[in-house]
């Protein structure tokens, strides 16, 4: 706190966190002419924003997300001019590998379609068209032409460098230590390098912000999950679209390479608040507990030890882990590649260049959290994505300028109030 004694910086709007979220949210508001500052704990865009798997999506998204990712797509061709990060409209091919996941694809199609997106239905037969490298049999798959990619990395790169040339400014390894309330309202954060003041304070610390919305005794019901990738050295003869199944998933790279995943094969350890929102999250994880292993052990008693270190006169934990980056889980990685293998053996020949792994910060409904705070004016919260923030980030950005600056509310804005989970600006006193 070394220069708590000078005056505080000032702007119009201070955001905690500089993933895709808050960068594109900061660069919105100040194209809206606005002073914007984004702090981040480490270097901006390094934890899930960089290391996602940089599919651009429309299919098997919720329904209330689906107009967050369609307008999000002119966003992204828009950038694309502006510079290379890899973003391309290579489609995205969904799999079904029997008819139980045939007959989900298809459920979420109509629905798709009565919301106005109708992506092409492939019956078996007619998937070697697009994916001739697959020896397997597939039950069905949807194909969305428009649906594509970007290499996250330099994305995140190019939105930081299109932020800072626009006037946001950055802060780098810089932790806000608390949200700053007086009177009743947000007005700045106290940052580990002083106190900041501003009209509105955002929080889009994605796996963080639960607990930096905790030093403002607000409750945001969120836990975290772990998910590992690896990547291919360049290969030629791959697929061209992005390849979604419950096998693999795979998408080319700008480098040559491929990223290759299983979408089903995530972790999530038990925790305090695993317990403490347990009536929250367990309808969503009973519909999907094939898609997650829990895990018990040592992260529950780490939390428990974090938990206590906060205030903004202490050492806290944004400033103990400036950069979360997790063990890959290289046992599930090598069989998920063993399975691409067997399936199209145009890989059998490719060699694994790097593995890593991400935390997700997730919600109860897995929808994001775009959203004033009752209780206290000037307080907004842009997180919870769930999995799926890196192709939706534009226009989530938007939509927060948007609610920050009075602008029109985006359409559906209303499922994704903090308010929706019971526990709008309560005080738990926690
Ligand atoms: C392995 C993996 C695969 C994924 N695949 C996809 C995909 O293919 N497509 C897709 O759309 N999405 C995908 N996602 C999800 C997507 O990456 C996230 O939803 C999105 O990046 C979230 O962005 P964010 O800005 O909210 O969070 P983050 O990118 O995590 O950024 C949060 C930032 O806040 C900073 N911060 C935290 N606390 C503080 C503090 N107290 N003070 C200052 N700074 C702080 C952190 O240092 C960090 O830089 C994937 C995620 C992972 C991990």
């Amino acid at each position: 706190m070394a220069s708590q004694q000078s005056a505080p910086s000032r702007y119009d709007v201070a955001i905690a966190g500089g993933g895709i979220i808050g960068v594109c949210t900061a660069l919105f508001l100040r194209q809206a002419g606005l002073s914007v500052a984004v702090f981040d704990k480490g270097q901006p865009g390094y934890e899930q924003s960089s290391r996602n798997w940089g599919w651009v999506r429309t299919i098997s998204q919720a329904m209330e997300d689906l107009p967050l990712a369609l307008a999000s797509r002119p966003l992204w061709r828009q950038w694309a001019g502006e510079a290379d990060f890899g973003y391309r409209q290579c489609g995205l091919l969904s799999l079904a590998q029997d008819e139980v996941e045939w007959t989900a694809l298809q459920a979420w199609a109509d629905a798709a379609r009565a919301a106005g997106f109708a992506p092409r239905r492939l019956a078996s037969a007619a998937i070697p068209d697009l994916m001739p490298q697959s020896r397997g049999r597939w039950a069905g798959a949807l194909y969305s032409p428009e649906d594509g990619c970007a290499e996250p990395d330099l994305a995140m790169a190019f939105l930081v460098a299109k932020a800072r040339a626009a006037g946001v400014a950055f802060h780098a390894d810089t932790a806000v230590k608390a949200i700053d309330i007086q009177g009743g309202q947000a007005c700045g954060f106290w940052t580990e390098t002083g106190r900041v003041v501003a009209d509105s304070v955002v929080v889009a610390a994605g796996i963080w912000s639960r607990w930096l919305c905790k030093t403002a005794e607000i409750v945001l019901p969120q836990l975290k999950v772990t998910a590992s990738v690896l990547r291919t050295e360049p290969l030629e003869g791959g697929p061209i679209p992005v390849v979604a199944s419950s096998r693999f998933s795979v998408r080319k790279r700008r480098d040559g390479g491929y990223t290759v995943a299983q979408r089903n094969s995530s972790v999530t350890h038990v925790t305090p608040d695993a317990f403490r929102f347990m009536r929250q999250f367990m309808p969503n994880f009973l519909r999907q507990k094939k898609l997650l292993s829990v895990r018990a052990g040592l992260p529950f008693f780490q939390e428990l030890r974090e938990e206590q270190r906060f205030g903004k006169g202490r050492t806290n934990p944004f400033e103990a882990y400036r950069a979360c980056d997790p063990e890959p889980d290289r046992k599930t990685l090598a069989a998920t590649f063993e399975r691409l293998k067997a399936d199209m053996p145009v890989f059998r020949t490719a060699r694994v260049a790097a593995m890593w792994a991400g935390v997700i910060d997730v919600t109860p409904d897995a929808l994001p959290v775009l959203s004033s705070v009752g209780t206290y004016p000037g307080l907004y919260l842009a997180t919870g994505f769930s999995a799926h923030g890196f192709g939706i980030g534009p226009a989530a950005g938007q939509l927060m300028a948007n609610l920050i600056t009075g602008g029109r509310p985006a359409p559906g804005q209303e499922h994704f109030t903090l308010a929706r989970f019971g526990c709008n600006g309560e005080r738990t006193g926690k």
